[in-house]
């Protein structure tokens, strides 16, 4: 039977049942189960329905909320499906790995007085049915044409991209210097939060659609992007930032001081049955060891759960802020506190000891400041209260920059921003070179993937718009 609306009022949020913590400390794949029809329905029919549904306004990417939550309310999936996907390339990826909590849940109306609608469990469950169903459908398009898109990065950015100019028509050629396609869907971002089966299935779905991917391939390196310029009609860079802040202090050097996204790309590749020789010599294995990683985004919080399942004797996290303060999702802080992270909060690493490795990391309590001009508070050092914590692996988890790009790719016209990502127009999407596009985290600095595939789509309109325009496209077309 079809719930009615506005539920919310005598029916309170229920996510979905996570694993026990023992179980899923055991392994790499996602903790949260899936919900059943009926809850995936009771906890649709708790949207408000609201006339200015803040949840779309604060989606990235515009999502019809409240539509497909009443359609799921009223048991018509399949309808659902279709207006989620009508905005959102990859829904099953953003309602696994969003950070919902500050986006779409976050401005829920409802909050106010009641727990918000689980948005993105429901977005999650009419995917996953969508896929059981067979709902997906092929990527199809009218017609066949003749003008081709290189594109450089298989991440979100670069897929939603390709998926919307392959709809159009355009021979689409994804490059990526890895060995899979996902950019840190694959590679970053590990199973327990989204399970590898599910971008391989996306891979598949892009190149049954006509989009061809050449992998292990470094533009800039293996091919130079002059190369890929004169190939194909337009260009889309979106290789996203990958460059690791570093960090000073006395024995910063040492050994078993790792960057996070070595660590983690090790772990995913093991995951996925690579023999990693990093990983087997125990240079990128926690198994055993006292773990400790500096820095508190997503990319903290993925190492340090990472680490729990690698079997570490003891994880803590040391943040120079304090828990509201931290970048990284407060649910994935509180799954990371049940599975047994210690959150050193207001600390920060001043030394690093030992005499041939790491032993342990010598930190300073830090207290927040007055907030500066742009809001946010400074974090000012306690003097005389330093403290060691023992570590025999130590995970840098301080952000990324981007690489020098115009160096990477031999462009030394490419205009870049003070902080070294791509310079494009933020209507355009074009860089200064001519037909050559941008999008994702290699313009806006380090993200989320919901804002890659909202860029990417958007970049794929405006490609599709300038090679209308300067290669005769309407003409050609007749
Ligand atoms: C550990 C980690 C966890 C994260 N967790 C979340 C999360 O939970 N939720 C969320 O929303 N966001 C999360 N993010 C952020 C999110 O993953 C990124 O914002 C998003 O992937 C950016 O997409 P992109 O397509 O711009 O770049 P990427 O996903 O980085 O993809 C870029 C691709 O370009 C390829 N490439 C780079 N240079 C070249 C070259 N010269 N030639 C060929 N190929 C090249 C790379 O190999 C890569 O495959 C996380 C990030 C990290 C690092």
């Amino acid at each position: 039977m079809a719930e009615k609306m506005l539920q919310f009022t005598h029916l309170t949020q229920k996510t979905p049942e996570k694993r026990s913590i023992s179980e899923r400390a055991a392994d790499f794949d996602e903790i949260y189960k899936k919900f059943d029809v009926q809850s995936a329905k009771a906890q649709s029919s708790r949207c408000s329905q609201c006339g200015i549904p803040f949840c779309s306004i604060h989606c990235p990417l515009s999502n019809n909320i409240p539509d497909w939550l009443k359609l799921t309310a009223e048991g018509r999936l399949e309808e659902a499906y279709e207006i989620s996907s009508a905005t959102n390339t990859f829904p099953e990826i953003c309602g696994r790995i969003c950070p919902q909590d500050r986006l779409c849940e976050g401005n829920c109306v409802i909050e106010k007085g009641f727990e918000s609608v689980t948005i993105g469990a429901v977005e999650r469950y009419v995917t996953d049915t969508a896929f059981e169903k067979g709902w997906v459908k092929p990527i199809t398009c009218l017609r066949e044409l003749t003008f081709s898109v290189g594109i450089i990065g298989a991440g979100p950015a670069g897929l939603a991209a390709a998926e919307a100019l392959r709809r159009q028509g355009y021979q689409v050629t994804v490059y990526d210097r890895h060995d899979r396609v996902g950019g840190l869907l694959i590679y970053g971002i590990p199973g327990f939060k989204l399970e590898k089966d599910i971008v391989i299935r996306r891979a598949k779905w892009l190149s049954d659609g006509g989009v061809t991917f050449e992998l292990n391939t470094d533009i800039g390196g293996k091919i130079p992007f002059s190369e890929l310029r004169a190939k194909h009609d337009a260009v889309l860079i979106a290789t996203g930032v990958y460059k690791p802040r570093e960090i000073g202090g006395p024995g910063a050097g040492l050994p078993g001081i790792v960057p996070a996204l070595d660590y983690l790309i090790t772990s995913n590749r093991q995951g996925l049955g690579d023999s990693v020789p990093d990983f087997d010599s125990g240079l990128l294995n926690a198994q055993g060891k006292k773990v400790v990683v500096i820095g508190g985004g997503d990319t903290a919080m993925d190492c340090v759960r990472t680490a729990v399942r690698q079997g570490a004797e003891t994880v803590t996290c040391l943040y120079r802020r304090d828990r509201a303060n931290m970048p990284g999702s407060l649910r994935e802080v509180g799954n990371a506190e049940d599975e047994g992270v210690v959150f050193d909060w207001l600390a920060a690493p001043e030394a690093f000891l030992g005499d041939d490795k790491v032993t342990a990391v010598r930190a300073t309590r830090m207290h927040l400041g007055l907030p500066d001009a742009s809001g946010r508070q400074s974090v000012d050092v306690i003097a005389g209260s330093s403290f060691n914590v023992e570590a025999d692996l130590v995970i840098k988890a301080l952000g990324f920059d981007p690489e020098d790009m115009p160096l990477a790719f031999g462009e030394k016209d490419l205009k870049v921003t003070r902080w070294g990502t791509l310079k494009t127009d933020p209507r355009s999407f074009m860089t200064n070179l001519p037909g050559v596009f941008a999008a994702g985290d290699i313009v806006r600095g380090a993200s989320l993937v919901v804002w890659a595939i909202r860029d990417g789509r958007d970049a794929a309109a405006q490609i599709n718009e300038y090679i209308q325009v300067s290669q005769g496209f309407a003409q050609a077309a007749e």
